[in-house]
């Protein structure tokens, strides 16, 4: 399963409306070993950019459909794009236009004619930038116990998911996964036994569910999966099983003991409109019914 959450690309687009200029900046840019996507107008700079794969925007400040300016702008202010790292080409001798274009939020800018040495520099700025950016919301999105996402990542993941289902009437089914008495692991064995008894956890999960579904970490011993264009009829058979190989899954204490343990699990399955917090917390309900009833098992919710 995959657990990349990280959405953001790596790869450069080159906004140009001049065919020659196209010319030129495609062959320094391939000299020096990118492989750039280049666009003529601001509507297919537009529609390459929602396609997420580009961390680095490339544009002339001089352009005749969209002012290059308002490009920026707009790219900054959606909360989707304004990560890519933007660099403004101006062929204007002063610095007016230098100076307007950082303040509409370009990251950097280059002067015409190119220098090609002074351009592949700021292209290793540019992807710095990137590759930090990156790091820091793999961090902010990654549980640091057991790697799989966190909480916050969860959500974003599962609202995707339900925009998904809603648009392609495709089944969603969302479970919630609880660790059975675990407190007594902690009491028995100790905290550290306890954190390794939820990575593992964790990690049957993650080894166990398909490609395309979604585990998190919501909190504690409390886990997520989300299950994307699946009946309950199918969510239910597959949770069991897990259910099954965490239960017989061998772990380790910290002082090399044996020690298993079991979950509950509770499913709910999306209903169109339904939000993210409602359909989680039917979930929950199935999961408590879990609980109450004996635990080691999987209810449904209504
Ligand atoms: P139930 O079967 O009803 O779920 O019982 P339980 O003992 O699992 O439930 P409860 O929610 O009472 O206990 C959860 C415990 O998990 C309490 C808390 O101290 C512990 N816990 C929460 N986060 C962590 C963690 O990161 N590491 C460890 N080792 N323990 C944690
Ligand atoms: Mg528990
Ligand atoms: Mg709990």
């Amino acid at each position: 399963m995959d657990v990349t959450w990280v959405d953001g690309g790596t790869e450069l687009l080159v906004y140009e409306s001049s065919v020659a200029q196209r010319r030129i900046l495609s062959s320094i840019l391939s000299d020096a070993d990118y492989r750039p996507t280049l666009v003529s107008s601001s509507e297919e700079a537009l529609r390459e950019i929602e396609t997420g794969r580009y961390g680095v925007f490339i544009s002339n400040l001089e352009h005749a459909d969209v002012p290059g300016l308002e490009l920026f702008w707009n790219l900054k202010a959606n909360p989707n794009t304004k990560s890519i790292y933007t660099i403004a080409i101006t062929a204007s001798e002063g610095n007016r236009a230098l100076i307007a274009a950082l303040d509409s939020g370009a990251d950097d800018f280059l002067r015409k004619p190119f220098d090609m040495a002074e351009l592949k520099a700021r292209l290793r700025v540019a992807t710095r930038s990137v590759q930090m950016q990156q790091d820091l919301s793999r961090l902010a999105l990654t549980d640091a116990l057991t790697g799989i996402a966190n909480r916050r990542a969860f959500l974003d993941q599962l609202n995707r998911e339900i925009a998904c289902s809603e648009r392609t009437g495709r089944a969603l089914s969302v479970a919630m996964v609880d660790i059975d008495h675990f407190k007594r692991v902690n009491d028995t064995y100790g905290h550290g036994t306890g954190d390794k008894v939820i990575r593992k956890t964790a990690d049957r999960m993650v080894n166990h569910l398909r490609a395309n579904d979604r585990v998190g970490r919501l909190g504690g011993e409390e886990f997520g999966i989300i299950l994307p264009d699946t009946m309950p009829d199918d969510a239910m058979p597959a949770l069991n099983r897990l259910r099954e190989d965490i239960g017989a899954s061998s772990m380790r204490t910290e002082t090399d003991e044996a020690l298993q343990v079991t979950v509950s699990m509770g499913l709910a399955v999306h209903r169109g409109m339904e939000t993210a917090d409602a359909v989680l917390s039917r979930a929950d309900e199935a999961l408590y019914e879990a609980k109450e009833t004996g635990r080691n098992r999987v209810c449904l919710a209504f």
